[in-house]
């Protein structure tokens, strides 16, 4: 993986800098309720502006499938990103964009509008990438979460301007070439979540890459199930069961050791403090239902954790929404977090609930990297080369 940085962009005072940035932040009418986007956006931003460039950011909003809107206009985002970092943001319009860009001075930063008005954008249309390059001398692509996308502003520019990655780019790509890439071993990864269906290529793709498997979550149950255990009234998905013994069967020509739960919480209803049992894996009642990892194979697989060097993690343990399903989720994270911060481990993990989990867990902070990504994350994990980051090589 090699790819060219804010270090080797050289002197960018006066040049016109298009920098891809993801600022597809959720709103409460004009509030913004999560800035940690913007957060991510603002070191590139303000380094290149800080060095004299014009700082033009290009970001989508929503999802306007090439109809320009108020409700999709980035016009919204420019006072939140201003607040941000500090400093005053323009806006411009995809109306008399050239004129406005023209009156920009060095050190001035520019919020371009959303660059899905154009139906070119989301199909690569290289007339598309062509009106957003006459706009640049150079592009920075900043914006992992979209890199698995070949879209004209996060992939096609890359092939007609001189091509660097972001700040939030750079760490994001050295975290995961340091957990999956060019990983210290043991390496274990954690996958939990519902459904073994969504995360398939991630499995299969990790049983081949790490030394420890630890499944968990919904998808444990299907693991279980394979092997013929009753898990009653669980999700599970059956029709997956030879799916499942073939990856456990690849795991084990690999070398690679799964970890499945043998004690696990189950309960009869799923809502907020019910009554629960604590269960070997085999007393699974037939109306019972299993929402957490038990403790016992909590307190093993945090031993697993302390032979590791590195963890990669996407998936909670359990039904972490619903006390006190989070527990096992909470205790692995906590155990996790306190291995890399004695310098032991180096723990990568990523996924939407998972970063939720990790932030009810107050552990976030003390992970190595957490991954914001979402979709991105996920092709990652499952060995994919995403297009955007490619087209920085
Ligand atoms: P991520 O967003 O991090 O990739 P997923 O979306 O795959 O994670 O999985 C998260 C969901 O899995 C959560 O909503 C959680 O409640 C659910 N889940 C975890 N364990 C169980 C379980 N044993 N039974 C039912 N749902 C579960
Ligand atoms: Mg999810």
């Amino acid at each position: 993986m090699t790819f060219k940085t804010l270090d080797d962009i050289g002197d960018v005072r006066g040049k016109r800098v298009l920098v891809r940035e993801d600022l597809n932040v959720p709103m409460d009418g004009a509030r913004v309720t999560d800035d940690t986007r913007l957060r991510a956006a603002a070191p590139t931003i303000a380094e290149l502006a800080d060095k004299g460039a014009i700082v033009l950011v290009l970001a989508h909003f929503g999802r306007p499938k090439g109809v320009p809107s108020a409700e999709f206009s980035l016009a919204q985002v420019t006072q939140p990103l201003a607040h941000v970092l500090g400093r005053e943001v323009r806006y411009v319009d995809w109306e008399g964009d050239k004129e406005a860009v023209a009156t920009l001075q060095p050190g001035d930063v520019a919020v371009l509008e959303n660059t899905r008005f154009f139906g070119g954008e989301e199909r690569n249309d290289p007339k598309v990438v062509e009106r957003f390059a006459s706009l640049g001398d150079l592009y920075v692509n900043d914006a992992f979460s979209a890199a698995h996308r070949a879209h004209a502003s996060t992939e096609g520019l890359a092939h007609v301007l001189p091509a660097f990655a972001g700040r939030s780019m750079q760490a994001e790509l050295e975290a995961l070439e340091k957990a999956l890439g060019k990983p210290e071993h043991p390496v274990a990864a954690v996958v939990g979540g519902a459904k073994v269906s969504t995360k398939l290529d991630v499995l299969k793709h990790l049983v081949g890459k790490v030394d420890h498997l630890i499944i968990g979550g919904g998808m444990a149950n299907t693991f279980l199930a394979a092997r013929g255990v009753d898990v009653g009234k669980s999700l599970c998905e059956h029709d997956l069961r030879d799916t499942a013994l073939e990856i456990l069967e690849a795991a084990d020509k690999a070398g690679c050791t799964v970890h499945l739960p043998y004690d696990v919480v189950v309960s009869k209803e799923f809502r907020a403090n019910p009554p629960t049992r604590t269960v070997n894996v085999h007393e699974v009642a037939a109306d019972e239902m299993i929402l957490d990892v038990g403790p016992a194979a909590v307190e093993a697989l945090g031993d697993a954790l302390k032979t590791c060097r590195t963890l990669v993690w996407n998936g909670p343990m359990g039904a972490f929404e619903i006390p006190p399903f989070d527990t096992a989720t909470v205790a692995l994270a906590k155990t996790a977090a306190a291995l890399t911060q004695s310098g032991s481990l180096v723990s990568v993990a990523g996924g939407g609930d998972t970063v939720a989990a990790l932030n009810h867990a107050g552990v976030a902070d003390d992970f190595t990297f957490v991954s914001t990504a979402g979709g991105a994350f996920l092709e990652w994990m499952e060995g994919r080369e995403l297009p955007g980051v490619k087209a920085l090589g």
